[in-house]
């Protein structure tokens, strides 16, 4: 028997003053949220959910999302995280996909939330946050005080706590059936690794409805009695002012997160000297941005790789004296990693034995919800196939090279677009750049940057190309470069390739 919801109701006998949330300054205990959150679950219980039902959660990072959250699985039932940038079709396909009974939502999203749920057929519509709640019935009533401490519905190890959609980053999103073994691991192994403790205040940025934030690093946080710092929306000022603020001492962030960070101009005027480590991850990010970072603010930025069919870490970098730069580090306890051949068979360590990874272990979901032919497909031979390319070193240290799918084929050579990347990062105007495939009569296909330049930088396309000309090989450089003052970003922060063309 194990309900996920136990790594809240263990830090909340511990220590139930020490603060688990703050929030604009405002700080929210243990005791309170525990509280809260048993409130959700009674709420929830009165009105007919049982075990296994669904119920779709789609809020901004704010203490109503961990309250709804925890309540959720308290009951017994199953969150359906919804990224809070999806359009009424999306939210109707997410929610009808999951079959999902009840939505949470936020007053700002109601527009297009009232109109996905009505084309799911969904009914039972709740709205949180500062607005009138409009179509929906007020969230205020799912969180009126109960008698507490509230037993926790039972749930079977195995059983489905979350499902969580991928970010759609190739493609439509899938809905990854997460067990409670699986987050609960994930909640306790990473933290051990970096030694996350009870008086660490932890940057929450990362968006809580996709695996980065909601795993590795809200459930992390709960599970070792830290204080979670919520931040709502990611600009550098938020966030230097938030770690300022509330003496933040770790950092979760995505790649273009750090990017941004290190091309602020005045982060001088912020004090960041309480963090002692970031955790980088859920996409490649540049040496030179780690290199650039880790000088400017003196802490180091430790490397981990995940995927939301994972819940999320495969592998890790463990501590900052056992790390190894650029490396995405190597597998958490209970998770193996082979690089595998096209035709399925283990490859031996080294850069020139580039292959597949392909994962098994306790963290891996059950499934994706509803399509057994797609979930047969990623466990082909017994692993999961992550649809990553990469190789080990003799040391099990990994490295990541690109997604398969995003392989460049030109003229019969594989491009690998993070490697086009990693050289456009290192030009001085370059503030960050995204390397696609476009149909090429010729050659199948040709390389193409998109390039935003640093502010006040000059666009200059063939001093862009001569950088790459002379740094790559005559196959990989990209012919065409394209400038844009932003790259399209998904709701977690990475770039969305797919709608670059
Ligand atoms: P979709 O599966 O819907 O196309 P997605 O794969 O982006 O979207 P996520 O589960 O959010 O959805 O992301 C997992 C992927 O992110 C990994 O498969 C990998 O390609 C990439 N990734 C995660 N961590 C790293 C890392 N440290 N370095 C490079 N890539 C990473
Ligand atoms: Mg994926």
């Amino acid at each position: 028997m194990l309900n996920l919801a136990v790594i809240l109701r263990e830090s909340a006998v511990a220590h139930p003053a020490a603060p688990a949330l703050i929030f604009e300054g405002h700080r929210i205990s243990y005791g309170e949220l525990d509280a809260q959150s048993d409130a959700v679950a009674a709420a929830l219980t009165a009105r007919g959910v049982r075990p296994g039902d669904r119920i779709a959660l789609q809020l901004p990072n704010v203490p109503d999302f961990p309250v709804a959250y925890y309540g959720i699985l308290k009951a017994g039932a199953i969150v359906v995280p919804l990224n809070v940038m999806l359009r009424a079709p999306e939210i109707a396909y997410q929610l009808a996909d999951s079959g999902a009974r009840v939505l949470i939502t936020w007053s700002a999203l109601l527009d297009e939330a009232a109109k996905g749920a009505a084309e799911a057929g969904l009914t039972e519509l709740y709205a949180a946050g500062p607005a009138p709640s409009g179509a929906a019935r007020p969230f205020a009533e799912l969180t009126a005080p109960c008698p507490g401490p509230l037993p926790l519905a039972d749930r079977d190890a195995g059983d489905v706590a979350a499902i969580v959609y991928t970010s759609g980053t190739t493609g439509r999103p899938k809905g990854a059936e997460l067990t409670n073994l699986q987050l609960y691991l994930n909640a306790d192994i990473p933290g051990r690794l970096f030694d996350l403790r009870r008086d660490d205040v932890v940057i929450t940025v990362l968006p809580l409805f996709h695996v980065f934030g909601m795993s590795s690093t809200m459930n992390v946080g709960i599970r070792f009695g830290a204080a979670l710092s919520l931040v709502p929306r990611f600009t550098p000022e938020a966030v230097l002012t938030t770690i300022t603020r509330d003496r933040a001492t770790v950092f979760d962030g995505v790649p273009t997160m750090f990017a941004a960070l290190l091309a602020h101009p005045d982060t001088a005027e912020y004090d960041t000297s309480s963090l002692r480590v970031c955790i980088s991850g859920g996409d490649a990010i540049a040496a030179r941005v780690i290199d650039g970072f880790e000088q400017r603010f003196g802490v180091p930025i430790l490397e981990g790789y995940g995927m939301t069919e994972t819940a999320a870490t495969i592998t890790f970098n463990p501590t900052p004296q056992d790390r190894r730069v650029y490396s995405v580090g190597r597998p958490v306890w209970g998770v193996e990693v082979q690089v595998w051949d096209p035709d399925g068979h283990p490859l031996p360590p080294g850069r020139e034995h580039l292959g597949e990874l392909v994962t098994r272990g306790y963290h891996t979901m059950r499934g994706y919800h509803g399509d057994p032919a797609a979930t047969a497909e990623a466990f082909q031979g017994g692993w999961f196939h992550t649809g990553d390319l990469g190789y080990a070193d003799t040391d099990g240290y990994l490295f990541i090279v690109d997604r398969k799918k995003e392989i460049i084929i030109r003229g019969g050579y594989n491009v690998y677009p993070r490697e086009v990347e990693e050289v456009l990062h290192q030009h001085p105007d370059v503030l960050t750049a995204a390397v696609i495939g476009i149909p090429d009569e010729r050659l199948g296909q040709e390389v193409k940057a998109f390039v935003v330049t640093r502010p006040g930088r000059l666009q200059d396309a063939d001093a862009v190309v001569a950088h790459c000309r002379e740094r790559l090989a005559a196959y990989k450089y990209p012919r065409i470069v394209e400038f844009r003052d932003s790259l399209p970003l998904s709701g977690a922060g990475k770039v969305l390739k797919k709608v670059l063309h």
